[in-house]
């Protein structure tokens, strides 16, 4: 039994309501997209497992909680952006100021669900675990296609 974030585009209205409600600077952005109006990207940490991040990260700044959300301990993270190379949902990246940015999943109970009036923020119990990454590239085929490896 495990819990699972989804992210539900089609019924963001891009109010803003989960960026406020968000302790992290940048833990969440909702981005417009260019190409079709009144849509928008939410950008946000799935907390997938396994996490491609926490693979890749040779310092050990990102890691998996017990509660399952994969975290982000800034006084061991360099800024080398390789988790931002690997993640497939632009989750995790620099912020202007030089600090890498993500969800921390408010310890197990994100503000940004409860804030987001539209459903588009899911937060739910699964009954068995599902495994986000199950179908997508490994850590070595994404760092291949991005030509940093
Ligand atoms: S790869 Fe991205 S979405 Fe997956 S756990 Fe890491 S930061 Fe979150
Ligand atoms: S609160 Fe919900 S509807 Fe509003 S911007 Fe965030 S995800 Fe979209």
């Amino acid at each position: 039994m495990e819990y699972l974030l989804h992210v539900l585009t089609e019924k963001c209205t891009g109010c803003m309501d989960c960026v406020e409600a968000c302790p992290i600077e940048d833990g969440i952005r909702v981005i417009p997209l260019p190409t079709l109006p009144e849509r928008w990207d939410i950008a946000i940490c799935r907390h997938c497992n396994p996490a491609p991040c926490v693979e890749v990260c040779e310092f050990g700044a990102l890691s998996v909680s017990e509660n399952g959300a994969v975290t982000l301990n800034q006084s061991l993270c360099t800024s080398c952006k390789a988790c931002t190379a690997v993640c497939p949902f632009g989750a995790v990246f620099l912020r202007p100021d030089g600090m890498m940015a993500k969800c921390d999943l408010c310890s197990g109970s994100p503000r940004c669900v409860a804030a987001c009036e539209e459903g588009a923020l899911v937060y739910e119990r699964v009954e068995r675990k599902r495994f986000l990454m199950r179908e997508k590239p490994s850590v070595v085929e994404l760092l291949e296609f991005k030509g940093l490896r």
